[in-house]
């Protein structure tokens, strides 16, 4: 087999565009632009829109649009395959004229007939060669009124196989191929067709792929030496499981990347998750994305099927939270507290993240938390006052503001420390000052420590809402 090692690396990610980015879409991506990036190669999006059926413009965006979130930009295209008609007729025309190809006449009928026939006879459907040219052969006349469509001439004898970067070696026995169709009664090519010109005419030495497509492999191989192109590497990625160890599905949860970043994950989280899923280093489980540049090879790459599991998602993304600084966070935050009707500016938001950001798994669960801060103050309901907020606590609670007024800083540590001081004053445990204060100032009986809730709130605001109780 000729090997392309030695020529400047350069991988694809060839999606087509029949519905959103999803994630083993994704994770397919992300080694190919990783092996591209680790070898200063180049990484090639290429669209494959052929399928007019099914492919539409706002898949296209989805997918240029998840690719732009995770930071996986090309070098190279997005080339569209349905932009390149001219070329793949023209090495129709050259195969047909070289003999690597050839018309066949067969109507819909008669290939039934054909399929019919191998079955009675215990082998494999397949197209008979009729309209295969051999040297002495007579061809049936051919039909008047009938468009043929082409046929490529598959080798008949011996063995196509490869070794997968993955998978190590596979091969198939030529027999078991059929002279497969490359353009349609119409002139359109089939896609298994395009996959080799492009492949060929983008110079792609090596193909990550899942391995749906290791039974293409074989056939795109014969075509492509029957060009004279020169073979890629191809390796081909086990499937992602979902937790219950079925294959991943719609019925996981979301499976379009972009609702993963409606849903509060940082990009950096899904890359480093995404790699993991069929990629190692060593026990490595949290990296960056320029360490993942680093590391990857093929060699780590798992053979067997990976596992979805939402659990360490959520996991490696509350580790990226607390990485990420609190500016960076309130930038991201804010949209999400506007979402929610909440103004981002009723509050110094950076001070907020540095308070949520330890505890907090996603984006959505820091808007969430900031909401106390960003939405308008409504009082405590009727019944948490009434069980609260006795005489007692009504003492307590007046106490605190004549003596938190005084205070000559006004900090997350001085409020604590009067909040503890009090306590051992009255002899009363947190609760019993902690809640009635709580629902004074934010009408809620949980919240985040409260010394530094009331330091975030202000002076004023608590001291107003004190007052107004
Ligand atoms: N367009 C194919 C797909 O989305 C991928 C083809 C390839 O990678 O060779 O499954």
């Amino acid at each position: 087999m000729t090997s392309s090692t030695s020529s400047p690396v350069r991988t694809r990610f060839a999606p087509s565009p029949t519905g959103y980015l999803h994630l083993g879409g994704a994770r397919t991506a992300l080694f190919s632009w990783a092996f591209a990036r680790h070898h200063q190669g180049v990484f090639v999006l290429r669209v494959e829109d052929t399928d007019l059926e099914r492919s539409t413009p706002e898949a296209v965006q989805a997918i240029l649009d998840g690719m732009q979130w995770l930071g996986m930009q090309p070098d190279e295209g997005p080339f569209y395959q349905m932009q390149r008609m001219d070329r793949y007729r023209e090495v129709i025309a050259k195969m047909l004229q070289d003999g690597t190809a050839y018309h066949c006449y067969s109507s819909p009928e008669e290939l039934d007939a054909m399929r019919e026939k191998a079955r009675a006879a215990g082998l494999k459907p397949r197209y008979d060669g009729t309209w295969r040219p051999e040297p002495g052969k007579t061809l049936p006349p051919v039909p008047a009124d009938r468009k043929p469509v082409v046929r490529f001439r598959n080798p008949t004898e011996g063995v196509t196989g490869w070794n997968d970067l993955i998978k190590g070696p596979i091969s198939f026995d030529n027999s078991e191929l059929d002279d497969l169709i490359i353009a349609r009664p119409d002139g359109t090519p089939t896609y298994n067709f395009c996959v080799v010109v492009d492949d060929w005419d983008m110079k792609i030495t090596h193909v990550l792929r899942g391995d749906d497509h290791v039974n293409n492999t074989p056939r795109q191989i014969n075509i492509l030496r029957a060009l004279g192109g020169t073979l890629p590497e191809y390796g081909h990625l086990p499937m992602i499981l979902g937790p219950d160890g079925e294959k991943l599905s719609k019925r996981h949860g979301a499976v379009s990347v972009m609702e993963y970043d409606k849903d509060g994950y940082l990009p950096e989280a899904m890359i480093n998750y995404l790699a993991r899923l069929g990629w190692s280093h060593g026990n490595d489980e949290l990296f960056t994305r320029e360490q993942l540049v680093e590391w990857f090879d093929t060699r780590n790459l798992t053979k067997s099927a990976a596992q979805w599991d939402p659990k360490k998602l959520n996991w490696v993304n509350a580790h990226y939270i607390k990485q990420s600084s609190n500016e960076d966070l309130a930038a991201r935050v804010a949209p999400r507290i506007l979402a929610q009707q909440g103004n981002p500016e009723a509050v110094d938001l950076q001070t907020v993240m540095a308070l949520l950001k330890d505890r907090a798994e996603t984006l959505n669960q820091l808007a969430d938390g900031a909401m106390l801060f960003c939405a308008p103050f409504t009082p405590a309901s009727p019944e948490l006052a009434a069980e609260h907020l006795d005489d007692a606590a009504h003492a307590l609670l007046a106490e605190f503001a004549v003596k938190a007024k005084a205070l000559p800083d006004w900090t997350t540590e001085t409020l604590d420390a009067l909040i503890k001081a009090m306590l051992a004053e009255h002899g009363v445990k947190m609760p019993k000052l902690a809640i009635p204060l709580r629902l004074a100032v934010t009408g809620q009986k949980q919240t985040p420590g409260i010394g530094a809730v009331l330091a975030i709130l202000g002076r004023d605001l608590v001291l107003e809402r004190l007052a107004a109780l």
